[in-house]
């Protein structure tokens, strides 16, 4: 596979550090509020890498971060008279709702900021031995011009920097050896949660939380680091100077950075208010089709969300599905047995589908590309399985569908959902069941219900069922 790597500007040939396995961290949210849209963009984007990646075989360990611990979610607490603990809690759970409703995996570790601050300083102290971080009041600093390497991610030249940081002085940093450094460790202010260190109470910065969390759940030395193309500067290429500082080995080898979900042209950003929560589009919206919308465009290209956008992508769901259900409907009609002469090539045909989507994919997960061979599939389906068709054949064609898409996270063949009206009548049969003493009838409709992801509960006031 082919990944454009942001660290050489580059279209590289993806090899793992250990061959048959991929070790890949992504930047996650910070948990103050509801997710956007636009956060939901990586997410989908290196989940479906990920899932990509497990199509080809390889073992996958993905990390991804909550930051839980920040100005933006103590600012929330205050507003609403609660901890700032409370706040994150409750965001990392809705959060975890938008993800499993968008079919994006949870990640094999999700870790928490606050809870590996002793690792987050040990690394300042490792960082302060070797000479590339200082104190100041409390306040420890990234000392950035003592790793010559700085800028090489983002590709940009110290000295501009300088220069351009020079006219932005921020008050209270005038403290600072250079404009450059940045904050590995502050000192609290009231009312904030902080944490002891040799320092002062305080609280870590934000870029050494991904480069801690990267390293215990990683190792020192990763395949691919992910995010949004705003991370690059400064957020990534502080955490290359500290983990490369501390560590003394290459951190992560493949840099891959999504472009922004645009509204109107303009970043969709909570601090410009032109968004739209992942809560919200869940109203109007199978979420799978904001999934869909997501990847029907290149990850390294901008993508404006627009109404007439949405409803493509929900047509084209639409079409999907339509034809995954004519083939099931057809599998289940037609007698078991082998693929008919005629049908032999055909089979192939249909699996030629896989390695044309594979091309696609290895060229930097071009899932755009992959979705049209999705659809040429569909097209193949429609018009060479037809109620006369063998079984074999039919399944065949089936099975490729669902395990394409399975890769793209698409769901082909949704279980449908049931009405509460018609659970209840299915309770009620179980009911008149046991009464009658046919206790398998009983459970027959007990274990149907369970496959559609219904529970019943026998409680003394009587059947009672939840969503499993
Ligand atoms: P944040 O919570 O702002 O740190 O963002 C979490 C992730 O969402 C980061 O990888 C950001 O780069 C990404 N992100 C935020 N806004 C957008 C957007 N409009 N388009 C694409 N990615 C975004
Ligand atoms: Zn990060």
């Amino acid at each position: 596979m082919k990944i454009f790597n942001t660290l050489s500007m580059q279209m590289e040939e993806f090899v793992p550090l250990v061959p048959g396995k991929v070790r890949m961290y992504v930047c996650g949210p910070t948990v103050y509020n509801l997710i956007h849209i636009g956060n939901a963009r990586p997410m989908i984007v290196f989940d479906t890498v990920r899932r990509y990646f497990e199509h080809k075989g390889y073992e996958v360990d993905y990390v991804s971060n909550f930051t839980d611990v920040d100005d933006k979610i103590i600012k929330a607490a205050m507003e609403e008279g609660v901890s700032a603990e409370e706040i994150s809690k409750r965001y990392i759970e809705e959060c975890k709702k938008d993800m499993a409703a968008m079919n994006v995996r949870p990640a094999t570790v999700h870790p928490l900021a606050t809870q590996e601050i002793p690792g987050m300083i040990e690394m300042i102290e490792t960082l302060i031995d070797k000479g590339h971080a200082y104190v100041k009041n409390g306040t420890v600093y990234f000392r950035t011009r003592s790793f010559n390497e700085y800028g090489k991610l983002s590709h940009k030249n110290l000295d501009d920097l300088r220069s351009g940081f020079r006219d932005l002085k921020v008050t209270g940093e005038d403290e600072k050896e250079d404009p450059l450094d940045f904050v590995l460790w502050k000192p609290k202010k009231e009312g904030e949660p902080s944490w002891p260190s040799p320092w002062c109470d305080g609280r870590p910065g934000w870029h050494i939380e991904c480069s801690v969390m990267a390293k215990k759940y990683l190792g020192e030395e990763i395949d691919i680091h992910a995010g949004g193309e705003d991370l690059v500067f400064p957020h990534h290429e502080n955490e290359i100077a500290q983990s490369e500082c501390a560590t003394g080995v290459p951190f992560a080898r493949y840099w891959m950075h999504n472009a922004f979900l645009n509204i109107d042209n303009r970043k969709m950003s909570k601090s410009l208010g032109n968004f739209f929560t992942v809560r919200d589009i869940s109203k109007k919206y199978d979420l799978q089709v904001l999934r869909l919308f997501m990847l029907s465009a290149h990850y390294r290209s901008p993508l404006n969300f627009s109404a007439d956008l949405m409803e493509a992508a929900k047509n084209s769901l639409d079409r999907i599905r339509r034809s995954a259900a004519r083939l099931k409907d057809i599998v289940e009609y037609a007698g078991a047995g082998p693929a008919f002469d005629d049908e032999i090539a055909k089979i192939k045909e249909a699996q030629s589908f896989i390695a044309k989507f594979d091309e696609k994919m290895d060229m930097d997960a071009n899932t755009a590309d992959a979705l049209s061979v999705i659809f040429d599939l569909v097209r193949f389906a429609n018009t060479q399985v037809t109620e006369a068709s063998s079984r074999a054949f039919s399944e065949a064609v089936l099975e490729i569908l669902t395990n394409l898409c399975d890769v793209l996270g698409l769901v082909a063949c949704p279980k449908t959902e049931m009405l509460d009206s018609d659970i209840e009548k299915m309770i009620a049969e179980r009911q008149a069941a046991r009464k009658a003493k046919d206790f398998k009838r009983a459970d027959a409709i007990r274990d149907d219900l369970l496959s559609r992801g219904i529970e019943l509960m026998d409680t003394k006031e009587g059947v009672k069922w939840k969503k499993a």
